[in-house]
């Protein structure tokens, strides 16, 4: 400002006395209204959105476990790699990081460790994260399921891999814009569990014969009845772009379980992956410095997956079906961004509870019985279904009789955001949706933790193997409205 004036009052030398009077007075008077009407950088940077996003290299070595079916599987071929996406937004008063991993299962240890990481060297605070598996089936094995152990190697290396992107997508921070809007992909969402007729369903694995659904019956089955539940079409999306209005990074939600269709022994990303690379494509945002990154968050998608079971089967190549679920997915998301409004100034908050909740433990006669199943397998892997439950009965005998359950609610401008750390039955986020005091929401399931399958009390009447104890369920029974209404809780206190 007063290296402004001396130029004005040097130039004022050549005009006559009472114009130069004049023009400095008026022009003294405009800097001084000028600095009233615009805010000082201080207050502006105190409001204005920072943005930064990265993506981390999570892949494994081949001959690695990969976990996602009953029997264990070994890692032959890396078909393509897997990335911890960070996404950090700072609205001046609050930091908040969102990581959503290729992985299928990541349990509670990892990724609180990774945040205590993150935590002390960069200060944000432990519960201003949220960190979640993207369910991908065909990814390294971080927390034992059924007969997969994880490498304590690969656990260690995935921890630091996790924090290291929140860390980058820190120093990446720029002043950014934000915007959402939410989109309808209806036709790659079936509900995999089915009413069928009287008498078709088999005994369930102890034995058994209360289950009233199947799921995943075979393609066509003439014993189909009707689907147990509903699905959720949404297609959930948050866009981020620099001031200017580059391309930063995007944010999405379809509650898809997963889609597969690899070759056997594949690593892959699934579609998670492949949505990144074509949402990236789509906003022409290759080649950016920072590189964009794309991000699809997993909804409440435990009972709903991409398989037509009314349709006959079609022969596909390996990928071919991922690649359809990706273009419909993507540009879906795509549409949804060109008509999303964006804002350089927005609420954020995020709230985190803990849950205690109860462990359907075995009865000691289970267990009797689960080990004398074992003992005649004389150490080789169990097969059948009743030999895989009897494992799972003597793991779930040693597991405490409570266990504790991040659950968080987040506020980003008018976008509610739910997570829970289990596989999330669509009736679950259905209700969070229509309950929500945002007019947008959507649940991120398999976050902050892994707590198996979360159906509903309807649902768990049901039966089927969600509801099947083992280590992928053994929630007590009430866990979800337990959980509901602690997550609406959370949203209400942060609207
Ligand atoms: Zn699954």
């Amino acid at each position: 400002m007063h290296k402004q004036l001396w130029r004005l009052s040097s130039l004022a030398v050549f005009l006559n006395r009472p114009l130069k009077l004049f023009l400095v007075i008026f022009i003294v008077a405009c800097m001084f209204v000028q600095s009233f009407l615009q805010p000082t950088e201080a207050a502006e940077t105190g409001e204005r959105l920072l943005v930064g996003a990265a993506a981390g290299n999570i892949t494994p070595w081949l001959g690695i476990s990969i976990n996602g079916s009953m029997r264990d599987r070994k890692a032959t071929h890396i078909h393509d790699q897997l990335y911890a996406r960070c996404l950090v937004l700072d609205n001046g008063s609050t930091r908040v990081a969102i990581v959503v991993c290729d992985s299928c299962l990541i349990p509670r240890e990892i990724f609180d460790q990774a945040k205590q990481m993150v935590q002390e060297h960069t200060g944000l605070q432990t519960n201003h994260m949220l960190m979640a598996a993207t369910h991908t089936h065909f990814a390294p094995t971080a927390a034992p399921a059924f007969q997969s152990m994880p490498d304590p190697e690969y656990r260690h290396f995935l921890t630091v891999r996790i924090a290291d992107t929140v860390r980058c997508a820190i120093d990446n921070l720029v002043p950014g814009r934000i915007g959402w809007g939410v989109g309808r992909e209806s036709k790659q969402v079936f509900n995999r569990r089915w009413h069928m007729k009287p008498g078709t369903i088999p005994p369930d694995p102890f034995g058994r014969t209360i289950d009233q659904v199947k799921m995943n019956p075979k393609r066509g089955d003439p014993n189909l009845v009707k689907p147990a539940g509903p699905t959720d079409p949404d297609v959930t999306v948050i866009s981020l772009q620099s001031v200017e209005g580059r391309p930063l990074a995007l944010l999405a939600n379809y509650t898809l379980h997963y889609v597969g269709g690899t070759d056997p022994g594949h690593v892959s990303a699934d579609y998670f992956g492949m949505f990144a690379n074509r949402i990236r494509k789509l906003l022409g945002a290759d080649l950016l410095d920072p590189p964009f990154v794309g991000i699809l968050t997993n909804g409440a998608s435990a009972d709903v997956n991409n398989i037509d079971f009314r349709a006959k089967p079609k022969r596909r190549h390996p990928y071919e079906q991922m690649g359809m679920v990706t273009d419909a997915v993507a540009s879906e998301a795509f549409r949804v961004v060109q008509k999303i409004q964006y804002h350089q100034r927005i609420p954020l908050t995020i709230r985190q509870a803990e849950i205690q909740l109860s462990v359907r433990r075995p009865g000691e006669t289970e267990v009797r019985q689960a080990e004398n199943i074992v003992a005649n397998l004389k150490g080789k892997s169990a097969r059948t279904l009743e030999e895989i439950y009897a494992k799972e009965t003597i793991d779930l005998s040693k597991y405490p009789d409570r266990v504790e359950l991040i659950i968080q609610a987040m506020r980003i401008g008018e976008v509610g955001m739910v997570a829970i750390p289990c596989e999330v039955f669509v009736e679950i986020g259905l209700e969070l949706k229509k309950k929500s005091p945002f007019k947008t929401t959507f649940v991120v399931e398999l976050a902050n933790g892994y707590n198996g399958y979360l159906p509903t009390l309807a649902q768990h009447k049901l039966g089927g193997y969600e509801t099947w104890r083992a280590k992928s369920s053994y929630l007590e029974v009430d866990a979800a409205p337990k959980i509901v209404d602690l997550a609406l809780e959370l949203l209400n206190h942060i609207k």
